[in-house]
């Protein structure tokens, strides 16, 4: 059986922990639901990742220019 789960989209401002629900809605606060599966991660955080070893291994290998003499 495939699973709904949702839990409250607005539970970060609204409670302590997530509230989970089958509903569309919060039973607590009312707020709408979503999906409680949470993206395993973000892939724009991938990219980032990537620019941001690109920019340290540039900033890096003017060092190592500048060390290698
Ligand atoms: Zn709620």
């Amino acid at each position: 059986m495939k699973s709904d789960i949702l839990v409250c989209s607005a539970w970060r401002d609204a409670h302590d922990r997530p509230v989970y629900t089958l509903r569309d809605a919060c039973p607590e606060c009312g707020a709408a639901t979503e999906n409680s599966a949470p993206a395993p991660f973000d892939p724009e955080d991938r990219w980032g990742e990537y620019r941001r070893r690109a920019k340290r291994r540039a900033a890096k290998s003017e060092a190592d220019a500048d060390a290698d003499g």
